[in-house]
């Protein structure tokens, strides 16, 4: 599903990525834990089509992502890639099903079709009676339930989360990991998870240890 070869990137004189190789399989739950500084989140956002890489390739469902024109890589992150972060960046203006349609409307579906999948997973991951919340009026969990929704809504290849408890107290947490591991289950979704939570990072299929701009043997 995803191929990562050789990935360096220096920010300066600092090399942040050392030479990184991954390969992460079709539905499964790959964690990234490491000290701060390490590198994870830097590797994420390379993975993730955010940030380029000083060399090194990144492969995504079988397209060299790097060698995409600007434009199809944009639509590509948007239909292929579901970005769940610490904060949730919803927009407050909009409610809950207005937030989770937005990246399905970017990639040009209609209302309908839209609005309906976004109820779909709404009521999926519980929040069927706060479709039109707005975020000020939502709990964090429910929040970060709703990032999760808006993440999922164009059926992407992967979600990458960033530290997507960190904001959470440990019921919201807990219940965030179980959902990640409930997408994996009932519909293969392949997931990288960035965390400082060791004890998720154990039930994951596998822990991406970093150490200094490299993965730990
Ligand atoms: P944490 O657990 O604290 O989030 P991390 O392992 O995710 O850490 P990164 O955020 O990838 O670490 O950062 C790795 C190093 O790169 C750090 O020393 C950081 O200061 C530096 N760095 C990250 N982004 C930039 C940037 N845009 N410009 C300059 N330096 C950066």
């Amino acid at each position: 599903m995803i191929k990562a070869k050789n990935i360096t990137k220096s920010f300066g004189s600092l090399q942040v990525l050392k030479g990184i190789d991954l390969e992460i399989p079709q539905g499964k739950l790959y964690s990234i834990v490491g000290p701060s500084g390490a590198g994870k989140t830097t590797l994420l956002q390379i993975l993730g089509t955010l940030s380029l890489p000083d060399t090194g390739s990144v492969q995504i469902k079988d397209r060299q992502v790097f060698s995409l024109s600007e434009r199809q890589l944009a639509a590509f992150r948007n239909q292929e890639i579901g970005f769940v972060f610490q904060f949730h960046y919803l927009l407050p203006e909009f409610n809950a099903l207005e937030n989770v349609c937005i990246p399905a409307f970017i990639a040009k579906k209609s209302k309908k079709e839209a609005e309906e999948k976004a109820k779909e997973l709404l009521s999926f991951l519980g929040l069927g009676h706060r479709l039109t919340h707005k975020p000020a009026e939502l709990s964090g969990g429910e929040r970060q339930r709703v990032a999760v929704a808006r993440a999922l809504i164009n059926d992407p290849a992967v979600i990458m989360a960033d530290e997507p408890s960190g904001n959470l107290d440990t019921k919201n947490r807990e219940d965030l990991h179980d959902l990640f591991f409930r997408l994996r289950d009932r519909f293969n979704q392949t997931l990288v998870i960035v965390t400082h939570d060791e004890n998720f990072a154990r039930q994951s299929d596998k822990i991406i240890r970093m150490k200094d701009g490299r993965i730990e043997e």
